[in-house]
């Protein structure tokens, strides 16, 4: 009599294992701040000086007093120019300062008159700075950017755990780092298993023997683990042989912290990723209840006393070979893993609410991850082929909708959507 299986175990649930033992990586880094893309604070970065330093005009125009512009449509004289990185003198009583955008704001002044709204007059004698009549009645404050309105002195300008964006490395700078505290790399060894894979430029196409097929999960999963921050050693393609696949665990477990694999870790007799692991070290989950990529695996390699990184435990995941299905599972479970070993706080991507502009009507006992495409309505299209082999589905999709298990989808229902950049960032 067959035993009931266990039911596969939940997405959630998986990742809640997975991210308990992804400890950070104790070792940090300085990297100059032009390389800190995607790189992950080790350190809060607090700042010395308030952003921007000085009150400075946001306009090209003349710094005014408003007490001295009643209304009228008034000449003052022009005292003094300031251009931009210039500190100016205060201000006279009754005149204006021609002042530029960036420009300190000079003492006294509490306006800033665009010069749109001036009308220049200049000296008789052509000499001087002239003056100026003001055309407008200045709000007291106008375009006047103030000190510190960006970052205040003391204030953590980026915690801890972010992950650094363009946008980031631009406002560090602002504070005067060039330098930038990270947690080192994580160091992957992937490799692609399939004795039916061939690289492509080894083999034409015209030539391809029966059954062969090209290696396209290595071609993404290194470009996603590289997105990622990592240091990448590609092992590429490991036989479907039980001493290969020992021999290749074993020896990228001595100097890495995870080993990536893809393929061979179903129930076949040709798949030798799961025994292989469980003679070196440990599986800690096997298969999740989600489609594509339930053949996934995480454990550990048990390192030799000689490894360089001995005394730790090398991580090893196992995706599915079929190419929607590592990629997927990559995307879900991989990079919230990665992204913690690195320390980043926010692992976990975002979704948002779309309608639905398809029907899905057959449920699975599986959540899903259904490819689909925004379109210019602001509903979602399904990509007409699921299937886990067709990796099309992937480019021609822009994301994917995250369907509950047991859930048909009907014209206009609201579904959960995940783009890819929200998934590949
Ligand atoms: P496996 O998980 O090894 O049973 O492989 C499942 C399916 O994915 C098979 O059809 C394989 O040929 C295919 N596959 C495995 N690895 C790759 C790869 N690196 N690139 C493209 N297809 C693959
Ligand atoms: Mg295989």
């Amino acid at each position: 009599m067959n035993t009931p299986r266990a039911p596969l175990k939940s997405l959630d649930d998986a990742l809640i294992e997975l991210l308990a033992q992804a400890q950070v990586l104790a070792q940090t880094e300085l990297v100059s701040t032009f390389d800190g893309q995607g790189r992950v604070l080790s350190a809060d970065l607090v700042s010395a000086l308030h952003v921007p330093p000085q009150d400075n005009s946001s306009m090209d125009g003349y710094a005014v007093r408003c007490a001295d512009l009643d209304g009228a449509d008034q000449a003052l004289p022009v005292s003094q120019r300031i251009p931009a990185g210039a500190a100016g003198a205060p201000l006279l009583p009754g005149t204006v300062a021609r002042i530029f955008t960036g420009a300190p704001v000079p003492a006294g002044a509490d306006a800033i008159v665009m010069q749109e709204d001036c009308e220049p007059v200049p000296d008789s004698a052509g000499q001087g700075l002239g003056q100026v009549r003001v055309k407008s009645t200045p709000a007291m404050g106008q375009w006047i950017r103030r000190a510190g309105e960006d970052v205040s002195r003391g204030a953590v300008v980026l915690a801890c755990g972010e992950r650094l964006t363009p946008a980031s490395l631009g406002l560090a700078a602002s504070i005067g780092m060039s330098a930038l505290p990270v947690v080192r790399r994580p160091r992957v060894a992937l490799f692609s298993t399939g004795d039916e894979l061939v690289m492509p430029g080894d083999i034409a196409p015209e030539q391809m023997p029966a059954g062969a097929i090209y290696n396209s999960n290595r071609f993404f999963l290194r470009s996603l683990l590289q997105g990622l921050g990592c240091e990448v050693t590609d092992f590429g393609i490991v036989p479907d042989r039980r001493e290969a696949t020992l021999d290749a665990l074993r020896q990228a477990s001595a100097q890495h912290d995870l080993i990536l694999t893809s393929g061979g870790v179903s129930v076949g007799e040709e798949d030798h990723i799961k025994p292989a692991v469980q003679a070196l070290g440990e599986l800690d989950l096997w298969q999740i209840a989600i489609k594509p990529g339930k053949p996934f695996a995480y454990g550990k390699i048990h390192r030799t006393a000689s490894a360089t990184l001995a005394g730790t435990a090398c991580h090893f995941i196992g995706l599915p070979g079929n190419p929607v299905s590592s990629f997927i599972t990559f995307l879900v479970l991989v990079r919230p893993f990665l992204l913690k070993l690195q320390g980043a706080t926010q692992c976990m991507p975002v979704s948002m609410a779309m309608p639905a502009h398809f029907a899905w009507p057959r449920a699975d006992k599986r959540r899903e991850f259904l490819r689909v495409r925004r379109n210019a309505a602001g509903g979602l299209d399904l990509f007409p082929n699921q299937s886990s082999g067709v990796l099309t589905s992937a480019v021609w999709g822009d994301g994917v909708v995250d369907n509950p298990p047991g859930q048909t989808i009907a014209p206009g229902d609201v579904v959960q959507f995940i783009s890819f950049s929200e998934l590949m960032a």
